[in-house]
């Protein structure tokens, strides 16, 4: 069985509440599962949750949950008896804060955002319904802005509105966000996505309000708008203010356009992984398997392009959540990472030889690896680790290596099945006399198929074990041997 590094993340919604479906998405090798906010009521996301962890420990596997914050999204309000207008090229329309909310027609609508005409000035072009229609501001008259229709087409109900190159100044936390910090919270999520964050301050903001909450869970950064990617000291700041980030491209992709996506995808991966965060990358991946069986070929090749790039993730959003095929989803993304991963650059590494390492544990992990990559007949890493830190490091570094993480704690175990080429294990040190340690360890891969007599195995731990960020050893042996 060929191990796939690269981990897939699937949106729960109503397709995967039909019986044994999500149970199928977990054995197909879904490794984190998205709690959409922005959809859904904090009951069904209780029972998701609740359905996730029963799951998961009935099959033995690690999953993470990630609650995902709706945040402000700026949306148009309806239109008169929730019909659909047609806008055409060069007509006159209206966003009007002060409108009803329910009248909207082909000239003017309604916006739950009263501060759109103060953040616009005459010439800024707004995409709406992710770009489907644009237009172009002539005037702002109080809290109506006055525009000119640069791309006609359909707009119904609700639909979402971007600003070309960004510079909303809506605050990233909404009130329902503050609230559903706290839900995720009480499902005990081990990620926490934040919505549209500026900058640093943003991720901090929500930390402090999560850890009110009594949650340790970690930050996901989304890079959604244009001043946060296109700023590059502001995304590494975001970045080292997060545990990890996600390359949004739905709502990016819409405010730079999808021509600067491409180069600012490669930016992200790579900046994340340099300043040792995770990275997810979402959005229309496989975008036509939510009506069809099968992925066309672009996007077998996006898919295997994000893989190239470095990502730790991918993400499925209405392929599983509202799709007609999410189990065919799943597994076709499993195949085309492996079938990415056989490609050398995701293998070599350069090993950061130019770089100075900081931390004790951080300078095992990149030894364990630069022997890992170089030594011949190494089949596995065995982490043993409390907070998954060493792993994390581990996996920063390209590597073919498999790097199980042996720990006895489940927010390790969960957290870490977000990590590019890390499996968990569980694994209590402490119910091990000392000297059986590695050992034991290595029966465990061996109990699992993972290794065979005569491999080599990697192991780091800490001198003293069960202390965090206490790895100081490593040591490699032969499967087999007396260790
Ligand atoms: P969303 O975020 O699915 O919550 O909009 C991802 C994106 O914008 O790509
Ligand atoms: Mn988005």
């Amino acid at each position: 069985m060929t191990l796939r590094r690269t981990k897939i993340v699937t949106t729960l919604g109503p397709a995967t509440d039909a019986e044994g479906v999500l149970e199928q998405l977990l054995i197909a090798g879904a490794n984190t599962v998205r709690l959409n906010f922005s959809h859904g009521d904090a009951e069904q996301h209780r029972q998701r949750a609740l359905a996730v962890r029963s799951i998961s420990k009935k099959l033995g596997i690690s999953v993470a949950i990630l609650a995902d914050l709706q945040g402000p999204k700026i949306r148009i309000a309806k239109f008169k008896d929730n019909k659909t207008v047609q806008l055409q090229n060069n007509q006159s329309f209206i966003l009007d804060a002060d409108f009803d909310k329910n009248e909207g027609s082909e000239s003017i609508v309604g916006i739950d955002y009263p501060e759109l005409a103060h953040d616009s000035k005459p010439d800024d072009v707004y995409l709406l319904d992710d770009g489907r229609v644009r237009v172009k501001v002539t005037e702002i008259v109080g809290n109506a802005v006055h525009t000119t229709v640069i791309q006609g087409g359909p707009l119904s109900n609700n639909k979402g509105i971007n600003k070309l190159g960004g510079g909303l100044s809506a605050a990233a936390l909404t009130e329902k966000d503050k609230e559903d910090i706290k839900l995720a919270a009480e499902l005990e999520a081990d990620y926490l996505a934040v919505s549209f964050p500026r900058g640093p301050k943003d991720m901090h903001e929500a930390r402090q309000l999560l850890n009110a909450a009594g949650s340790s869970a970690e930050l996901v950064a989304k890079l959604e708008r244009a001043e946060a990617v296109l700023d590059h000291e502001n995304l590494d700041n975001i970045i080292l203010a997060s545990e990890a980030v996600m390359v949004a491209r739905g709502d990016l992709g819409v405010e730079i356009g999808d021509p600067e996506l491409i180069a600012v995808q490669k930016h992200i991966i790579k900046r994340a992984r340099t300043l040792d965060r995770i990275v997810i990358t979402a959005t229309q991946m496989m975008e036509s398997m939510i009506e069809h069986p099968f992925p066309t070929r672009a996007e077998v090749f996006d898919v295997a392009n994000a893989v190239l790039d470095g990502t730790d993730a991918i993400m499925c959003s209405a392929e599983t959540a509202a799709g007609k095929y999410p189990l065919e989803t799943v597994r076709a993304m499993s195949d085309i990472c492996i079938g990415a991963e056989k490609h050398k650059l995701t293998t070599e590494s350069r090993h950061r030889l130019g770089s100075e390492f900081k931390r004790i544990d951080e300078t095992i992990a990149m030894t364990v690896m630069y022997a890992a990559n170089h030594l011949r007949g190494v089949k596995a890493i065995i982490a043993m680790t409390e907070s998954g830190s060493t792993a994390k490091w581990m996996s920063r570094i390209s590597s073919g290596m498999p790097i199980y993480a042996l720990t006895r704690h489940e927010a390790t175990q969960s957290r870490v099945s977000l990590y590019r080429g890390v499996e968990a294990i569980p694994f209590d040190l402490f119910s091990i006399e000392d000297k059986q340690i590695n050992k034991a360890a290595v029966d465990e891969l061996k109990k699992r198929n993972l290794v065979k007599d005569g491999d080599l195995v990697i192991l780091s731990y800490g001198d003293h074990s069960g202390v965090h960020g206490g790895s100081n050893t490593f040591k490699i042996v032969s499967v087999g041997n007396i260790l």
